[in-house]
């Protein structure tokens, strides 16, 4: 991999030099020269159904809402560093004091935070793989070492497995994915409990989802300092295209994410925006619960389906597996349904992830998938 990569960059740069003198640059770190950029395979489509976003954008009436405090916003000035009007609206529903609450740039930016100040060289940081591939790169990224409890074969994670993990000492940090993306379980309080108690590492549980599992640990923010929370309005809140996130956490440790955040990285247009939607929340109450609804429609439907295997989820998407699943998804795109393909992924050979969208959407998906299995395009290799 290494030498691959080297060679990579030493004929990208032999072949410039060849062509029009330009001077070579030496390599970058030798960390990063082995990472893989971050691809969502992200490619128009009718049906979008592969990002996990809310497929409605916010409501019109919040939506001229959201202009109008766009239009005050002073653009020749930095934003507020700490987003503290937004903080104190987050703090306030959470029963928390504003020093507990940290605004990031979504919450990719919150999870790069705490690679760097629990991770680094010399540092461990434990993953529960398959779950969300961002956590893993941050620790490639910022030289963490790597162990893993990978999940049962059922996808549940091994309980008794990480909390003797953990147990041993020498973990710094770990992420419990709460509905887990792209298997759509959680975790329990009790369990969460018994992780907490396991060490003193620090624990984040990625409640990126809660809104569609209505569960979250936010009780023993009380009684854990090692406890961080995540959250983000990319989803239930259809900011994706905003990117705001948040933690709930203990004010020692949010006072360690402060040094390493960078100081303007939540601009004066998405505090604003996502102010407006936070305060008018009780807007996307119904469009939450119709995603719920049609998730339960969407995986009866599936279950129906012979050659595949649906996951049962509390999140805004569905895991499956099927024979011939890289296959089914070409199929799926060559009708203009995108969902996302992790059929090469470790751990989640043969799987696709279908979020929730419209009713319509939904319909359309399974009409696709429905036709594609019964042409027996899935079955023949199996
Ligand atoms: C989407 C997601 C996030 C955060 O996404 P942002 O858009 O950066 O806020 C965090 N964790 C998980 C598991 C997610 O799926």
């Amino acid at each position: 991999m290494q030498d691959s990569a080297d060679r990579a960059f030493a004929s990208a740069s032999s072949s410039r030099r060849g062509t029009d003198e330009m001077r070579a640059v030496r390599k970058p770190a030798p960390h990063v020269l082995d990472l893989v950029s971050y691809d969502p395979k992200y490619i128009p489509a009718e049906v979008m159904v592969s990002a996990n976003e809310n497929p409605r954008d916010v409501p019109d009436g919040l939506r001229a809402m959201v202009m109008r405090a766009v239009r005050q916003v002073p653009l020749n000035r930095y934003p507020d560093p700490l987003a503290n009007g937004l903080r104190d609206l987050i703090a306030q529903a959470n029963g928390l004091d504003r020093d507990q609450v940290l605004i990031g740039n979504g919450g990719d930016e919150l999870l790069l935070d705490t690679a760097l100040a629990w991770g680094g060289p010399g540092r461990v940081f434990l993953n529960v793989p398959p779950t969300f591939s961002v956590y893993e790169g941050n620790a490639l990224l910022t030289n963490t070492a790597v162990v893993e409890v990978p999940r049962r074969a059922d996808f549940q994670v091994d309980e008794d497995a990480l909390v003797a993990r953990l147990s041993r000492g020498d973990v710094d940090f770990t992420i419990l994915t709460s509905p887990n993306n792209p298997t759509g379980d959680t975790v329990s309080e009790s369990f969460v409990r018994r992780v907490l108690e396991a060490s003193d590492a620090l624990v984040v549980v990625d409640e990126a989802y809660f809104e569609f599992s209505r569960k979250t640990v936010r009780p023993l923010l009380e009684s854990y300092e090692n406890l961080v929370i995540l959250r983000t309005f990319s989803k239930a809140f259809s900011l994706a295209g905003v990117r705001v996130g948040y933690l709930l956490g203990n004010v020692r440790v949010l006072s360690e994410y402060k040094k390493v955040r960078q100081p303007y990285s939540v601009d004066a247009i998405s505090q604003a925006i996502a102010s407006a939607v936070y305060e008018n929340r009780s807007e996307f109450v119904f469009g939450i619960e119709q995603i719920v609804a049609e998730r339960e429609r969407v995986y009866r439907q599936l279950k129906r389906m012979d050659g595949v295997e649906a996951f049962p989820s509390e999140s805004n998407f569905i895991l499956l597996r099927m024979a011939d699943a890289s296959a089914v998804w070409s199929g799926l795109l060559s009708c203009g349904v995108l969902v996302r393909d992790f059929s090469r992924t470790r751990y989640l050979e043969n799987c696709l992830r279908v979020s929730i969208g419209t009713p319509q959407e939904n319909d359309r998906f399974l009409e696709v998938l429905g036709d594609i299995v019964a042409s027996g395009k899935s079955d023949g290799k199996r």
